[in-house]
């Protein structure tokens, strides 16, 4: 077992990972590590998650009172509190805003779609909470419903929260939710996703257990959506990448009249590697 000063170094960590990885920017984000029954090791408010020093973390109890440390606790406490009282087999949580994954977040899209197999066998399914003011109570109900279910939860217009058994396993699942929301946002760019079958995930969610998976992390009926299941209204409304704004120029017409489009590798290469750049990532 850990010490303190131990789970301190971890956060402080992981705290520069996630800022070197620009999953954060300025003061945003919390990471916690639940120490014991009663207390909660986090990072306090208002200093760059890249600059920490193993002292500035605070000790809260489990109403979010400063038990020990010199620095102001996190007005996201509530959030982290939440999750430990709901889920007793979390011990670490990771709060960031990784632009990809934040974008689709602000674009009120849940990356809920059964697309990568390793999403659906570590994850399940990647849901959108509602929007609530961050730090406030209403955020905390609106996190709720979907804590018991989920690892990796989209937070409207805010970013995304991540859980794990430890503070290694919360993090690595922020990773894989912005990877995954790289890999989905190539998939439109492309205009094009093969879901997975209803079939084929039952099989990994049963798959589980012979990878070493525990914890719930295996969505609903609705989540993940397969291949053959209805789109969620978000889905529906959500405005379709176009290859003319991709490739900056005209757009490839459908050449027999069917919806469908030719494209040859070349052309494909050049509209991605445009729209990878007009996004501002490149890290894939
Ligand atoms: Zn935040």
């Amino acid at each position: 077992m850990k010490s303190e000063r131990q789970h301190r170094e971890d956060i402080v960590r992981f705290g520069r990972m996630l800022h070197q990885r620009g999953y954060v920017a300025a003061t945003d984000g919390n990471l916690s590590v639940r120490l014991d029954h009663e207390t909660v090791l986090s990072t306090p408010t208002g200093m760059s998650k890249g600059m920490l020093e193993p002292e500035d973390l605070v000790v809260v109890d489990m109403t979010g009172k400063r038990v020990t440390g010199r620095r102001q606790v996190s007005s996201e406490i509530g959030m982290h509190l939440l999750i430990y009282s709901l889920r007793p087999d979390t011990h670490g949580i990771v709060h960031a805003h990784p632009p990809t994954a934040t974008g689709y977040a602000a674009a009120g899209l849940p990356l809920n779609q059964a697309l990568v197999s390793e999403i659906v066998l570590s994850l399940g399914c990647i849901p959108l909470a509602r929007y609530a003011t961050p730090g406030t109570p209403e955020l905390v109900a609106a996190l709720e419903p979907l804590v018991p279910v989920y690892d990796a939860i989209l937070m409207a217009n805010h970013g995304v929260v991540t859980c794990g058994e430890d503070l290694t396993r919360a993090y690595m699942k922020m990773e894989t939710v912005e990877h995954f929301a790289q890999i989905t946002l190539v998939t439109h760019l492309l205009g094009r996703q093969q879901l997975l079958t209803q079939d084929e995930v039952s099989q990994l969610i049963d798959a589980r257990e012979r990878y070493g998976l525990s914890g719930p992390a295996k969505g609903t009926a609705a989540c993940p959506v397969t291949a053959g299941a209805a789109l969620p209204p978000s889905r529906e409304s959500a405005p379709a990448v176009s290859f003319a704004s991709a490739k900056g120029g005209e757009a490839p017409k459908p050449q027999d009249g069917s919806g469908k489009i030719t494209v040859t590798r070349e052309e494909l290469a050049a509209i991605v590697e445009d729209a990878l750049r007009q996004t501002g990532k490149r890290r894939w």
